[in-house]
């Protein structure tokens, strides 16, 4: 499957889209307009890799919608060479729009089927993210501290090991609430002890997990 034309056009649109729904960031939608979102889905979906929809990526997880993957990117306001974490590799997409940024991206996934996958697609893309295969809950605290956090599935709570791992400035981008609702906060690292947030209006996902697929904590 390669990058035609027509994905090109069709990819146009969808940005397009995406800055009519209000999201002003040129940066994040020139990169969303580089990366071949059809590699990313399973065969059946290609079809629907350029509309402004989440989709099934396997083991019971979906490729984030458009809108959000653009909505939370710019949430995080990231500067070249920045180092963000991402919770939640997937399918791979957000991943590589952050590589696109021309970030250092480290990413974790819990289920291995998933792991494996974006391990082996996003370096034949040119992307080039570090990938561990771990509980997200607990982040990277030997890589850390952050300057970005990325949380792209739906948490209870504020995860506090997550937010220790900022620097201070630093930026978390996550959906907290139900499995049914939840609402984007921004979480700004102000001092050594302190944090502010800030809530960004509603979103779904799927659920945050704890600990790896297929093992008990
Ligand atoms: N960023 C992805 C979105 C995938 S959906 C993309 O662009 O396609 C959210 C992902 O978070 C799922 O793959 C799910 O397995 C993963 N996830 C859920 N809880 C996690 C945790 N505690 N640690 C790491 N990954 C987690």
């Amino acid at each position: 499957m390669e990058d035609t034309f027509k994905h090109k056009g069709l990819r146009e649109k969808l940005v397009d889209g995406i800055r009519e729904k209000g999201i002003k960031n040129n940066a994040v939608l020139s990169a969303m307009s580089r990366v071949p979102r059809h590699l990313f889905m399973d065969n059946g979906f290609i079809n629907f890799a350029y509309s402004d929809r989440a989709f099934p990526i396997g083991a019971g997880q979906t490729i984030s919608q458009p809108y959000t993957v653009a909505f939370q990117t710019d949430c995080l306001q990231l500067k070249r060479f920045a180092k963000v974490l991402e919770v939640g590799t997937g399918s791979g997409y957000q991943a590589a729009v952050l590589c696109e940024l021309g970030v250092t991206l480290y990413t974790i996934e819990r289920q291995r089927e998933l792991y494996e996958k974006a391990q082996k697609l996003l370096p034949s893309l040119g992307y080039h993210p570090q990938f561990f295969f771990g509980d997200g809950y607990k982040g990277l605290p030997t890589y850390g501290p952050f300057d970005g956090i990325i949380v792209t599935a739906g948490a209870t709570t504020i995860p506090q090991d997550l937010v220790k791992q900022l620097v201070v400035g630093g930026r978390m981008v996550i959906p907290v609430g139900t499995t049914q609702h939840q609402v984007m906060k921004v979480v700004i690292r102000e001092s050594e002890n302190e944090y502010s947030v800030e809530e960004r209006g509603d979103f779904l996902f799927v659920p945050m997990l704890p600990g790896v697929a297929g093992q008990n904590r």
